[in-house]
């Protein structure tokens, strides 16, 4: 599966994902949610989840081509990653019911804009 790919990288209206970084146009998360965690995020035709569990502030746009090596996939299991354009730094952090829903799956969610020490 491929995310779309936003037009414009650096503009100001795209959003990132605050669990896997993916960035997105607002109408691409509207429309298709999150291609990589839309069971937890439930984005989809949801603009109030939108506006918790994404946002405008990250930076380093990365073109990924081979997700699975990402954090990511640490906890996905499929390794059927999107391809597209990913943040390398996203400021924030996953609301806390969607913290609760992923330790409830054994998940053990990192803030993304903390330096990854392993
Ligand atoms: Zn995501």
């Amino acid at each position: 599966m491929s995310a779309p790919i936003p037009q414009q990288a650096k503009s100001k209206s795209l959003r990132a994902c605050l669990l896997c970084s993916i960035i997105l146009s607002p109408a691409d998360f509207r429309k298709i949610g999150c291609p990589n965690c839309e069971d937890i995020m439930q984005l989809k035709g949801s603009p109030d989840r939108i506006a918790v569990c994404t946002t405008t502030s990250f930076e380093g746009v990365i073109a990924a081509i081979n997700p699975e090596s990402s954090w990511v996939a640490r906890w996905q299991r499929t390794t059927n990653y999107a391809r597209g354009m990913y943040a390398a730094y996203v400021k924030g952090r996953v609301p806390e019911d969607v913290e609760a829903e992923l330790e409830n799956k054994g998940i053990k969610y990192r803030p993304r804009d903390q330096s990854d020490l392993d």
